[in-house]
């Protein structure tokens, strides 16, 4: 209104389409960037143990709806800010029947859809589809997903939502669109996963830093809000990380999270840090982690080793302390 207006006149605060315009275009802009090409990037080890991250909880939460559905059940998936389809073979492995795929970034989701397809190509004349799917751009913190399903009537197992949940803290408004998108179609004993920056270690390290810009060679975070005392929602800051991030972002505060949760018929299962969340799934991961190479970190790399024995998980605690 007006008077909020005159109430704030030092703070230009953009539209909410401006601020999901700039990620959009920003995440449409990433190149494709070649296998080769990745992995010299130095945070290609982060980066894998990242995906190796999402690998496990992906696996924990289909595992558990298989083991309690009936064999030969539909296994229905959404994954919100899919980007450009870097768990479609998580999805492929795992054995679901139909994905959901929906980003705001209308050239990742062009390029999501044409891995699947290219897939879907390998199986086709030998199995049938690998899984039925369907792709469309939106925002999903300003737009009712349900309405855009082909059936807005179906009943989903799993939402997912990696590395992208934190952008929809902008506002409650935001939040509580995207919460809904996700609780909504769920199935009573469906699940939602996601992964996100951790608040709290963020402000530790700001705090540390005594500065609102911090960081090291790989990454840095300059706020863009009151640090002192950083708002429930709108917590802005930007996040660079080398070559593959360079956007603004929001702070989660978490009991905030659970309480809009709550709201929308979602109960706490489990919360995770990924330290923490290493240790448990070393047991099971530990063949995949090898395979990813996901361990060795920047700047602990001049001794670079294939992974694989177990002094070699030392370095995750150089990355997770970091
Ligand atoms: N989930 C993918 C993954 O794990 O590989 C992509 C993660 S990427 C770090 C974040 C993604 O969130 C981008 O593709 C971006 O376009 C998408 N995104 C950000 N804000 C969004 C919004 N409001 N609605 C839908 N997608 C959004």
């Amino acid at each position: 209104s007006d008077s909020d207006a005159e109430s704030e006149p030092a703070v230009k605060r953009p539209k909410v389409e401006d601020h999901t315009k700039l990620v959009a275009t920003h995440y449409n802009e990433i190149e494709e960037k070649g296998l080769a090409e990745r992995s010299q990037s130095r945070i290609v080890f982060m980066r894998n143990f990242n995906n190796w991250i999402k690998s496990m909880l992906i696996n924990e939460y289909l595992n558990k709806l298989k083991a309690s559905q009936k064999l030969g059940s539909p296994l229905r998936v959404l994954d919100m800010c899919c980007g450009k389809g870097g768990d479609l073979l998580k999805w492929e492995k795992g054995g679901i029947t139909h994905l959901i795929c929906t980003d705001i970034a209308d050239v990742s989701l062009e390029q999501c859809e044409s891995r699947y397809k290219k897939l879907n190509n390998r199986f086709d004349n030998r199995f049938g589809k690998v899984f039925t799917a369907e792709f469309f751009a939106c925002d999903s913190t300003l737009v009712r997903l349900r309405e855009r399903y082909k059936d807005p009537s179906m009943e989903l197992h799993l939402v997912s939502c990696q590395f992208a949940f934190h952008y929809c803290f902008e506002s409650m408004g935001q939040a509580e669109c995207m919460i809904r998108n996700a609780a909504e179609c769920l199935a009573p004993d469906g699940y939602f996963i996601a992964t996100i920056p951790d608040a709290n270690e963020i402000m530790r390290r700001q705090r540390q830093a005594g500065n609102r810009s911090f960081g090291n060679d790989v990454y840095n975070i300059e706020f863009i809000c009151d640090t002192e005392k950083p708002p429930l929602f709108g917590a802005k800051y930007k996040f660079k990380l080398e070559g593959v991030v360079d956007c603004p972002e929001f702070l989660v505060h978490f009991p905030t999270l659970v309480k809009l949760c709550k709201k929308y018929g979602l109960k706490l299962e489990s919360k995770v840090g990924f330290a923490d969340y290493f240790q448990k799934s070393l047991p099971d991961g530990k063949g995949l982690l090898s395979r990813m190479q996901a361990l060795e970190t920047y700047p602990a790399q001049k001794n670079a080793k294939l992974v694989g024995k177990d002094e070699d998980y030392a370095h995750a605690q150089e990355y997770l302390g970091q």
